[in-house]
């Protein structure tokens, strides 16, 4: 069994970036690619707020960008996932798929996930009309009436990216205020063919038995009144969860799953450092994920040399 001096799990922002940075020191870090390579840049369109692009990039040209950057100084990639960790014993023991790996040190960016509402009818529609990508699925709506379920700034990017294809777009949302950034409200409040439907959760969506989706029953929290609506889709825009489940038990976490970090990217295991959307759910951006990836991969480094390489 081989033992690699670093590994990186993920290769969203976070994880591109620990890897250009210890390969760059010569660390010839393995990447391990995860459930969602390239990490949810890579299911988004145009990035206008990572510096350095003054007329924007799209999100899959930035990653792919960011992987040949770290392959060009020796990090290698391989396919799998993270299944068993343990952590207590250094190297640490990782078993991805059906390999065994060893670490001297390990850089967590696995992210996060999409959040689902939980319904049953939601789970059973997935691929059949409920979506959490509307860069992956909105094509297929073009003409329809199309619901998004958020008030952040994902229900917003993807409310005005579905526009292009949708007769309509309707967001739905649980209050009447909402959280996402003042821009993007303002755009998506200037976009004619957006709808707005405030103080309502999604309480079913049919049509299981037809497998497609044909409407939603909506609900108003205050008042429990309900009312039904008719869409061809349901996109969810409302956040996500961080894929932290291979260190339960071994990592710091709080109650919704974040790694709990010191000086920004240390855990409190010595050598097991974390960066990106798995320990951030304050800033979540694709520019604090590449800085604390790059924090992340000087500390391994620093490690590395107090440990004797
Ligand atoms: P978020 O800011 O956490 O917003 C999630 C939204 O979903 C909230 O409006 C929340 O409602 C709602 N929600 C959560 N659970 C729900 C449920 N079970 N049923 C109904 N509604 C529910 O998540 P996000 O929009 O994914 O954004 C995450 C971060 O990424 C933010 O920092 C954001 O600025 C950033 N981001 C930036 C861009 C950009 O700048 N281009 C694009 C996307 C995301 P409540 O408000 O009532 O809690």
């Amino acid at each position: 069994m081989q033992t690699h001096k670093v590994v990186i799990l993920g290769t969203g922002c976070a994880g591109l970036t620990a890897a250009l940075y210890t390969a760059r020191a010569g660390l010839q870090p393995l990447v391990i690619e995860g459930h969602e390579p390239g990490g949810q840049l890579s299911l988004t369109t145009l990035v206008e707020n990572f510096p350095g692009f003054p007329e924007g990039i799209q999100g899959p040209e930035l990653i792919d960008n960011m992987r040949a950057q770290a392959a060009r100084f020796g990090a290698e990639f391989t396919d799998g996932q993270l299944e068993r960790a343990d952590l207590s014993v250094r190297p640490f023991l990782l078993g991805v798929d059906s390999r065994q790996l060893r670490a001297e040190t390990l850089i967590i960016a696995s992210g996060a996930r999409a959040r689902w509402l939980g319904l049953a009818s939601e789970q059973a529609l997935i691929g059949h009309g409920v979506s959490s990508c509307a860069t992956c699925d909105g094509f297929f709506f073009r003409g329809k009436p199309i619901v998004v379920v958020g008030g952040g700034d994902s229900a917003m990017e993807e409310a005005m990216f579905l526009t292009r294809f949708g007769s309509s777009v309707a967001i739905v949302h649980r209050r009447d205020e909402f959280r996402a950034s003042k821009i993007m409200l303002d755009r998506a409040r200037a976009n004619p063919k957006i709808q707005w439907v405030t103080n309502a959760v999604v309480d079913e969506i049919f049509d299981v038995a037809k497998k497609e989706v044909t409407g939603v029953r909506l609900r108003d929290p205050r008042d429990g009144r309900t009312w039904e609506m008719a869409t061809a889709a349901v996109f969810l825009g409302i956040g996500h969860i961080p894929n932290s489940s291979p260190f339960a038990g071994q990592l710091e976490m709080d109650a919704d799953g974040y790694l709990v970090t010191h000086g920004t990217v240390l855990t409190k295991v010595p050598g097991v450092f974390a960066a990106g959307d798995v320990q951030d759910r304050r800033y979540r951006q694709a520019v604090t994920a590449a800085g604390s990836g790059c924090m992340a991969a000087i500390e391994a480094e620093r490690f590395l040399e107090e440990h004797g390489r």
